[in-house]
């Protein structure tokens, strides 16, 4: 089981930190993925008749990295209303000052503001623990940052099985094999630095991009020695491009090989190994009531899960 906040089209992190692991998911499992709408007001409460058309953006994104809704179950987290009552249930027993200790609790208020510090914002990790939980969900893909969010759902879950008895299941981190990919500054890549490559970008827009990427900053002259290893331009080489990877580092090392050139070999492999993908996405974008109708479908399925869930937490509580 997993979940993402709807944040619009989806980048080449998005991809390789967390698609590439949902589609291999859905190989031997059976997956729910969560488009998360009800996380996205917590820091776009002002600005919420976006979500919708986000939501149907990063859909199309899904569906074009190579999610197939008929093996696995994607859904729309307001559709749920079991997951907003099971917050309040969970709430009740979870200390506050276990939510002000997960790490992006201060950062994220630190780098967006005091306007995000909201009672919705701090319990974020609880509502996320509850999209787990609601789903019996055995097995989360996670990248390294969001550990910590999970052994928080495992806590609070602990505390519930204990007060209540064995109602819920404790989740298991399932670690992305490529969890950091740098933007084109050097940063992680991410929509509020400015330093993406969309999997919607086209070709020409994706080569300017990698045109402008930062790169060792050893390396003045083509002859110079460089350190690939440090380079993001070498990053996406050894991920695209493996077979040639090592040729590529010595040559860099040696002052064989100019940034530019190699800048120009990333791009032309980046942008083969994005085509089907965007092949995919055009397609996907001229039908907007196929994803709706994927989504209608999915939280049917999805919110069967989630009622016997939440009655079984009553019962456990003496609720009802
Ligand atoms: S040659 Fe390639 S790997 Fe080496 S510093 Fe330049 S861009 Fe990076």
């Amino acid at each position: 089981m997993a979940g993402m906040r709807p944040t619009g089209r989806m980048h080449v992190g998005h991809l390789l930190g967390a698609l590439r692991n949902f589609v291999a998911l859905t190989e031997a499992n059976d997956c729910f993925y969560e488009v998360a709408d009800l996380h996205a007001l917590t820091t776009k409460f002002e600005r919420s008749t976006e979500i919708a058309s986000d939501v149907r953006e990063m859909v199309t994104d899904w569906l074009a990295a190579g999610l197939d809704p008929t093996r696995c179950t994607i859904y729309l987290q307001s559709r749920i209303p079991e997951i907003s009552e099971m917050a309040v249930l969970l709430a009740m027993l979870t200390p506050v000052s276990w939510l002000e200790r997960v790490p992006t609790y201060k950062d994220q208020i630190s780098t967006l503001g005091q306007e995000i510090a909201t009672h919705g914002f701090l319990g974020y990790p609880l509502m996320q623990t509850v999209d787990i939980a609601i789903m019996r969900g055995e097995a989360v893909p996670v990248g390294q940052d969001q550990l910590p969010h999970l052994e928080f759902s495992r806590e609070v879950i602990r505390r519930f099985n204990h007060l209540y008895g064995p109602v819920l299941l404790e989740p298991e981190p399932v670690l992305s094999a490529t969890p950091y990919v740098p933007g084109t500054d050097g940063r992680k890549m991410s929509k509020s630095y400015d330093n993406s490559i969309l999997l919607a970008d086209s070709d020409a827009a994706t080569s300017a991009k990698v045109e402008t990427m930062y790169t060792d900053p050893t390396k003045i002259r083509k002859n110079d020695p460089g350190h690939p290893e440090t380079c993001p331009v070498f990053f996406f080489q050894r991920v695209f491009n493996e077979a040639a990877a090592d040729d590529i580092a010595h040559r860099c090392r040696s002052g064989a090989l100019g940034c530019v050139e190699d800048k120009r070999d990333m791009a032309k492999h980046l942008n083969a190994a994005l085509s089907p993908i965007r092949e995919r996405r055009r397609h996907f974008e001229t039908k907007p009531a196929l994803i709706d109708e994927i989504l209608e479908d999915g939280s049917k399925r999805a919110r069967a899960i989630a009622q016997k869930t939440l009655a079984a937490v009553k019962t456990a509580m003496g609720l009802g």
